[in-house]
């Protein structure tokens, strides 16, 4: 009984596992892998795995229905299955579609359902996509980023990917197990939320996001938890994640690009990883100027004394949000410069510090804008207050 039952679960697996091997669109095709910005659908060396066959691959992740994708700066591994379109996001995904029909012709035209590898195409596309987007926001470009660091020049980290010496890599999983099952063997704990890590010995970082419960069976909500926390990634790797960024600004950047693409969308920082907000409010602008106004929290003044996410509650996360996008909107310039003096702190031997996190900002605050914390509040809360 045993042996016949072990024998039905090795065939379902490799029926699945065998229909996904091609993908429908690109066919595996250097050509059209090319145009479609990817590098290959094979599995690569992900986490702390080593490359192998793809059947050694799968072992060693739970599940066998993954499938991959690398991209220039990207790395992923998926193995939800195919999702719905959310009505409300017809017309992006359908305007999204469209750009990828461009490059391979055969993307089906308002589908119902998107299948695991129109997923991958779709997030390998936004992730580039995000990555541009972070590098403009910063004022970066691939070229910044020595190999190495070099003396002599501005310290830019270690590596070509902002600063590390590796790609940015996603594993999504299917089921909560799954990235539990990921996470121990990853980091040694068992972790129910998303999780972020930098792999030390390869320098790079890596997110691994469950995408099991309800608000995830979708793209529409799926992918601004992505960016979200491979905004967390990006910017923990720029000029090298020596060190933790300050929480309101690694929070407040995270949730701006995660908002630049579902304004009501709201990933939380909890103490089991990182997880989706299903209380967010249904208009992300008037809950912050209400409570930005309303003096219950004094603003940067207070918000700059946060040691970890876990001190940043959902409401001052939500107005570290609205702090980042004033700088962006208003001072972009000023920011980027603000931001990339905080992420590469050099101490008095050289060597990247986080000493005195507080003192620091404080510096260029006045440095790069002029202002003191209260200042800064003075100017934020008077731009909230004319907002809309
Ligand atoms: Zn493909
Ligand atoms: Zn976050």
């Amino acid at each position: 009984m045993l042996v016949v039952w072990l024998w039905c679960v090795v065939l379902a697996g490799f029926g699945l596992a065998s229909d996904r091997r091609v993908c429908p669109y690109c066919k595996d095709d250097a050509a059209l892998l090319a145009a479609s910005g990817l590098l290959t659908h094979a599995p690569t060396a992900i986490g702390a795995l080593g490359a192998g066959t793809r059947e050694e691959f799968e072992a060693k992740l739970v599940g066998p229905a993954w499938v991959f994708a690398e991209t220039a700066h990207l790395r992923i591994a998926f193995a939800p299955g195919p999702s719905n379109v959310d009505q409300g996001d017809r017309k992006a995904i359908d305007a999204e579609l469209d750009k990828l029909r461009a490059l391979l012709p055969s993307v089906p035209v308002k589908p119902k359902k998107l299948d695991p590898f129109l997923r991958l195409h779709l997030i390998a596309l936004r992730g580039e996509r995000l990555y541009e987007r972070v590098q403009e926001v910063l004022r970066v470009s691939d070229a910044d980023f020595p190999e190495q660091r070099e003396s002599g020049k501005p310290y830019m980290g270690n590596g070509r990917f902002l600063g590390e010496k590796d790609k940015f890599e996603l594993v999504i999983h299917a089921t909560v197990a799954q990235h539990r099952a990921f996470t121990r063997e990853l980091a040694g704990v068992e972790v129910t939320d998303a999780l972020r890590w930098h792999v030390n010995s390869a320098h790079k970082l890596l997110a691994s996001i469950p995408a099991a419960e309800a608000e995830f069976k979708d793209d529409r909500w799926l992918f601004p938890h992505i960016a979200h926390n491979l905004t967390h990634s990006m910017f923990c790797a720029y000029k090298h994640y020596s060190y933790e960024p300050p929480p309101w600004l690694d929070e407040g950047l995270a949730l701006a690009m995660e908002k630049e693409i579902e304004l009501v969308a709201q990933t939380l920082e909890g103490e089991e990883g990182t997880l989706r907000d299903v209380k967010t409010p249904s208009d992300p602008w008037a809950a912050a100027k209400k409570l930005g106004l309303s003096g219950k929290v004094k603003g940067l003044a207070e918000l700059l004394y946060a040691k970890n996410h876990t001190e940043l509650t959902p409401e001052r996360a939500l107005l570290a949000w609205t702090m980042v996008r004033f700088l962006i909107d208003e001072h972009g310039e000023a920011f980027a410069r603000f931001a990339g003096d905080v992420k590469g702190q050099l101490g008095p031997d050289g060597r990247p510090s986080g000493a005195n996190l507080v003192d620091l900002q404080r510096e260029k605050l006045r440095e790069h804008f002029q202002w003191t914390p209260q200042q800064f509040d003075e100017a934020w809360k008077a731009w909230l207050t004319a907002k809309r």
